[in-house]
């Protein structure tokens, strides 16, 4: 097995050093290599994705990536912004599954925006197709316009559109996640307006017919935000369109109380992933040692689950955190009066013990 390391920008190297660390104690068999990409590759090579990473991405059986970006770069031209590297990615390897999965710890319950009774025991699971929908199709642009409200004047335009292989990729994922979990699958569209959803919503069904355990419940995106927040605990596995899951994941991560503590999978076709926090690079917080590293290390988790059939290790990492939680350790954007405060370093040496099944220890 061997794992591309690419911890990116900001805060990324500072919670991928945590996550690496952790696969290390496990006793596993792997091979990692370490390459840069976002804005310090950019500064190393002019690219934030060159040749050399990309081709590390290629070879590897799975990729753990920090976050990249910074305010820095923003006056870049678009294809050399620190971004644009998960965009080639997630392109350059056939990443459109995007799994999100939205847990909300008994011991964070306080953190989220909503009611704790909403809330506690919270354990969905978002995919969002990844590589289709208006955000990929073609024509768009700016034009005079020659129809519609105003001809003559100047307009924007995108294009919606899905393949039939596209949905039939992803409904079989979310199926097979499905059967993993308790076998209850939403698929989230916009039937009654657009065509393309009402193609999704056609072309799903017709694959459930081959997952008859799996129950299958169809919702509208208006409602299906509504829901979220209302009764976030009725759903379990949520498949949804590029734009439509871009936002709902955004709000499912809120349920949760913080954006440090959600991992996230994007796939191939092969099971092949990028594993990487829900959060970006931080640059406000870079370089502080006090970023939560535990979405990372979740995120690790995750790829050992799902791209290096390594159950039993998952499982280990996932209670090792759980564990640190109910010691009452937290990083800054977790905390809460009663609980002790640490940084990086102390949240990931915490992971470690616990890991190797060593008491936790709290320095004052
Ligand atoms: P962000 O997710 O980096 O940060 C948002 C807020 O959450 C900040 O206050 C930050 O301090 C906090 N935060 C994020 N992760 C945290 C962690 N692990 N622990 C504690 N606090 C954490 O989003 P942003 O500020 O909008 O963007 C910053 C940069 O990241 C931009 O350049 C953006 O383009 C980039 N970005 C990259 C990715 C990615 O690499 N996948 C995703 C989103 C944003």
């Amino acid at each position: 097995m061997k794992i591309a390391i690419l911890p990116g920008d900001g805060i990324g190297t500072e919670i991928v050093a945590e996550a690496v660390r952790v696969l290390n104690v496990l006793d596993l068999q792997f091979e990692t290599e370490t390459a840069l990409v976002g804005g310090a590759a950019y500064e190393a090579h002019g690219h934030p994705l060159p040749e050399s990473t990309l081709n590390l991405a290629r070879s590897a059986d799975a990729i753990l990536f920090g976050a990249v970006g910074d305010w820095k770069y923003d006056q870049l031209e678009r294809a050399l912004r620190p971004e644009q590297a998960i965009l080639g990615l997630r392109k350059h390897l056939g990443l459109f599954a995007n799994l999100r999965p939205a847990l909300c710890y008994e011991q964070l319950t306080q953190a989220s925006s909503l009611k704790p009774e909403l809330v506690a025991g919270l354990d969905i699971l978002i995919i969002r197709e990844l590589t289709g929908d208006i955000y990929f199709g073609q024509p768009r642009g700016r034009r005079i316009a020659t129809d519609g409200h105003f001809p003559g004047a100047e307009e924007a335009f995108d294009t919606m559109r899905y393949s039939r292989p596209e949905i039939e990729r992803i409904a079989h994922v979310t199926f097979q996640a499905a059967r993993k979990r308790s076998k209850k699958v939403t698929s989230v569209d916009k039937a009654n307006v657009l065509e393309t959803f009402q193609f999704w919503k056609d072309v799903v069904t017709e694959v459930h017919a081959q997952y008859p355990d799996v129950e299958l419940q169809h919702m509208y995106v208006d409602n299906a935000a509504m829901q979220l927040v209302k009764a976030p605990k009725a759903f379990d596995v949520i498949v949804t369109g590029n734009m439509f899951g871009d936002i709902l994941s955004d709000e499912a991560a809120m349920l949760t109380g913080s954006i440090g503590m959600l991992p996230s999978a994007s796939l191939d076709r092969a099971n092949k992933g990028l594993y990487e926090p829900s959060h970006g690079s931080a640059p406000d917080i870079a370089g502080q040692g006090v970023a939560n590293p535990l979405a990372t290390i979740l995120s690790a988790a995750m790829m050992l689950r799902y791209s290096l059939n390594q159950p039993a290790a998952a499982d280990r990492i996932e209670s090792a955190v759980k564990a640190v939680l109910t010691a009452g350790l937290r990083t800054p954007d977790i905390w809460s009066a009663g609980t002790h405060k640490v940084g990086t370093r102390e949240m990931g040496d915490a992971v470690l013990a616990a890991v190797t099944g060593k008491t936790i220890t709290t320095k004052s």
